[in-house]
């Protein structure tokens, strides 16, 4: 016999000696789903932390919803369900609420233990994808240190609750060498040196445990960049004995898959309160004290003090300057000749850039450029130049002039994705001939260039523009490479034949460095010539062509073209 009974939002019918349950009507079924939705609310607005947070919370409630919907069409007691039911929505309630830990009511789990089963799988698996978030958000994936925020937030926590009178101290550390293991080994190996590196932290303050640094907290702060702080340094040696420890354990040579790695790190320390007392503050200072270790060499660490307090007030001062300067038209460029001595004929100038200060006396590029490069004002600085190059290359084309103009470019500036596109635009805008210009590039920057800068390099060279090796001699000073870049031309550097006149082995030097360049079929320029002593010399040695004091002192252009506009040869004996 079938017989049906309406019992508030279920149907409950009875076939036989079975009792069964359906949802009564329509009105149920949207007062239901009106329900649902502000279960999935409430749930969602339970785990509002994060995006991922709430999706997560999101598809719990979803699934469990499906689940409840699916079972109560199934057949089942009513007095099963009604006691089950109420089991499984308070429990879902304290989900909605928080909590993911509680178990499910043993009578949910005795009479559903599908539904129950189903609901601990869930609360785990939010669980965990909830850890997850939380520790993608908190940790570094690539060292598995803490990330800035994680490190900010524990060392703000370490300071709050600190009651101790020794003082905490800040390294900030950065890798030297650690970029062009990224661009010649790639990103990939970047990552493994950056993990392997993290372990070599790890372990050093483990075994330096008696000066406070197993309590320490290690991040990965940006980049190559990591922050260690230790919460009490009894004196400064044990800090120094921690640096040191640093310098020696990353001074071993890394090994990533095969190939060997040389690095290091400089180190900048600072201590609380005594160098800031507040974590930005300190921050601050040990990364102060790191730029100057940088600016010393590598593989050094120096502490903070006022002094360079003041000098970093100093730079960031000049680059407020600078900024002004540009945006006031205050830079002007000079220019310096270089002569074939043979024929005495001007080849090319080099434009040398000065900032003519309202205040002051011309303020060389040695004051200026090296806080340009830095602070990245050299990019917009160094586009007014390439402007200025480009247009007077032209006009002196136009004029009869056969000489070059070089153009000095930073590092910074061809670090710059579309610095070639800006050259060639402003080459277009002023119709320069390439032809009419060489560029000039340190050693040190030619010696460390990318494939990529290589290739643009020699697409510019293809075009007419020559291309110069400045200030050789100064680095590391690889000939095997020299032959091996795109290049003209080689400027020896005004050290290397400063004491021609004084010392025999300054000129055995000097003269073995230009046969060896001019043997890679490259020219030769020797840089800094202030004396017809020294000139005389290097003739001798057989260098052809020079650019300094002795033949003329970087001028503006209008005295320039007086002296060197023509095509008559310069005279180059005293
Ligand atoms: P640099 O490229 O090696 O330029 C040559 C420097 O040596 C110039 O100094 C020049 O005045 C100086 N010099 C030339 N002959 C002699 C000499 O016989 N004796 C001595 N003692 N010095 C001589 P300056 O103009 O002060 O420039 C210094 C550096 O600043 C340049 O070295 C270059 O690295 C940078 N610089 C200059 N102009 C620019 C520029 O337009 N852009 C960029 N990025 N850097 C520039
Ligand atoms: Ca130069
Ligand atoms: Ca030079």
């Amino acid at each position: 016999m079938y017989s049906a009974r309406r019992d508030g939002p279920f149907q409950i019918q009875r076939q036989g000696s079975v009792k069964s349950v359906r949802f009564n009507s329509r009105a149920t079924l949207i007062r239901l789903g009106a329900g649902a939705l502000a279960f999935i609310l409430a749930l969602s607005a339970a785990f509002n932390t994060s995006g991922p947070s709430r999706n997560a919370a999101l598809a719990l409630a979803g699934t469990l919803l499906c689940g409840l919907f699916s079972w109560c069409s199934a057949h089942r007691s009513i007095s099963t369900l009604k006691g089950a039911l109420d089991g499984a929505t308070a429990r879902l309630r304290a989900a909605a609420h928080g909590d993911l830990h509680t178990p499910v009511v043993s009578h949910l789990r005795r009479d559903l233990p599908d539904l129950a089963g189903a609901m601990d799988t869930l609360f785990s698996q939010v669980r965990s994808d909830l850890d997850d978030i939380h520790s993608l958000a908190m940790f570094d994936p690539v060292t598995g240190l803490p990330n800035r925020t994680s490190f900010c937030r524990q060392v703000e926590q370490l300071l709050v609750e600190s009651v101790s009178d020794d003082p905490a101290a800040l390294f900030f550390l950065d890798l030297d060498g650690f970029k062009s293991v990224n661009d010649t080994l790639g990103h990939a190996a970047g990552d493994k040196l950056l993990a392997r590196v993290a372990g070599r932290l790890r372990e050093v303050l483990m075994s330096q445990a008696q000066t406070g640094a197993a309590s320490a907290v290690l991040g990965r702060f940006a980049g190559d960049e990591f922050t260690i702080f230790l919460p009490e340094v009894p004196n400064s040696a044990a800090a120094e004995r921690i640096a040191r420890a640093i310098h020696f354990a990353l001074g071993e040579r890394f090994d990533i898959d095969g190939q060997f790695v040389d690095l290091g790190a400089s180190i900048g320390i600072a201590y609380y309160p005594e160098h800031g007392n507040s974590l930005p503050a300190l921050i601050r200072a040990a990364d102060i004290a790191m730029y100057r270790a940088k600016s010393n060499g590598r593989g050094r660490f120096e502490l903070f003090s006022n002094a360079l307090a003041e000098e970093a007030e100093g730079k960031a001062e000049l680059e407020r300057d600078l900024r002004i300067a540009l945006e006031r038209g205050e830079f002007i460029l000079q220019f310096q000749p270089q002569v074939d001595v043979g024929s005495g004929r001007v080849l090319v100038a080099e434009a040398l850039v000065r900032w003519a200060h309202p205040d002051r006396d011309l303020v060389l590029p040695g004051i200026f450029v090296p806080a340009a490069e830095e602070s990245g004002v050299i990019v917009d600085l160094g586009d007014w130049i390439m402007d200025q190059v480009c247009e007077t290359a032209a006009r002196w084309a136009r004029m009869g002039m056969d000489q070059r103009l070089a153009i000095n470019i930073s590092t910074r500036e061809l670090a710059q994705a579309d610095f070639f596109a800006r050259l060639r635009s402003a080459i277009a805008r002023h119709e320069t001939p390439p032809s009419a210009l060489e560029l000039e590039i340190s050693e040190s920057l030619a010696m460390n260039m990318a494939p990529r800068l290589v290739d643009e390099i020699a697409d510019l060279r293809r075009l007419g523009i020559r291309v110069a090796i400045d200030d050789f001699g100064t680095g590391y000073s690889n000939l095997a490479r020299l032959r091996d870049l795109p290049i003209d031309r080689v400027k020896i550097d005004r050290s290397v034949v400063r004491d021609v006149v004084t010392s025999a082995e300054a000129r055995t030097i000097c003269s073995a460095i230009i046969a060896l360049i001019q043997g890679l079929g490259l020219d030769v320029i020797v840089e800094g010539v202030e004396s017809q002593g020294q000139l005389d010399i290097l003739k001798v040695i057989g260098c052809t062509i020079f650019q300094g004091f002795h033949l003329a002192r970087p001028a503006d252009e209008r005295t320039y073209l007086t002296r060197f506009g023509g095509t008559q040869a310069v005279a180059l004996e005293a």
